[in-house]
């Protein structure tokens, strides 16, 4: 066995464990493989191991990525999720080659996404991004302000709003992980309260999934326990 399929089989099995110990279904735990700076080789073999959702930072990078995939494995039928830093003017390319963008934080990119997505795709699936720990550096809206930009999203017809994501404040601190997770599954909880439906709570990175699922997530984002270090300098 390959190494990233070694790697997978023991995500899952994490993941499986770790929702059992939080009284949880395994089921309900969606893996998205982060596959940033790994190459359609890597992305060729986890699919062959089984693995269907890929997320993607970069969009030059993902685009050339699906193309390759696409050319090398066309019997492989992949779901690709956007889960980087958007640029209003490179929006078109994400509303056509994506069936998700978890990283929606403001109301101009949710816009331009909606009109720009083609009318022969389903609509966008859509998580609006928290900045759950509020730091100054971080994308994504304030918690009080997720609740009136869910509510113009839902105006959107080329997109489907989701849930929410966060990338918390990083700390080794399992309470803290925890803590940060808890509050956005009651931010998740006050915003269904208030009439928005909502599926999804898209949160958890190698170095916390535990801490998110014992905190309610339906979608854990995991890169490096997958693939291996990311070597940013290639
Ligand atoms: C890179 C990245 C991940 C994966 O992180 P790992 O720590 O490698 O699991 C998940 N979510 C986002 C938004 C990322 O940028």
């Amino acid at each position: 066995m390959s190494l990233i399929s070694d790697n997978l089989q023991a995500v899952r099995a994490d993941i499986h464990a770790s929702a059992i110990a939080a009284g949880r279904d395994p089921q309900h735990i969606q893996l998205l493989a982060v596959s940033k700076t790994f190459g359609a080789d890597a992305v060729i073999e986890a699919a062959t191991a089984g693995q269907r959702c890929f997320g993607e930072n970069y969009l030059q990078e993902a685009l050339d990525k699906i193309q390759q995939v696409q050319a090398q494995a066309p019997q492989l039928v992949l779901e690709w999720h956007f889960i980087g830093p958007i640029q209003s003017n490179k929006t078109r390319p994400i509303a056509e080659n994506f069936a998700w963008v978890h990283s929606v934080d403001r109301l101009k990119i949710a816009q331009r996404l909606s009109e720009q997505r083609p009318a022969s795709l389903p609509p966008l699936n859509i998580c609006l991004q928290v900045n759950i720990s509020g730091e100054e550096s971080k994308s994504g809206v304030l918690p009080g302000e997720a609740l009136a930009m869910a509510q113009q999203i839902l105006a959107l017809p080329g997109l489907k709003l989701r849930g929410l994501m966060a990338v918390p404040e990083a700390t080794d601190d399992l309470q803290q992980q925890r803590l940060a997770f808890r509050q956005m599954q009651q931010l998740s909880m006050q915003m269904q309260a208030a009439g928005i439906a909502l599926d999804t709570l898209s949160m958890g990175m190698s170095s916390d999934l535990h801490a998110a699922i014992a905190e309610g997530t339906t979608m854990v984002r995991i890169g490096t326990a997958i693939f291996g270090n990311r070597n940013y300098a290639k």
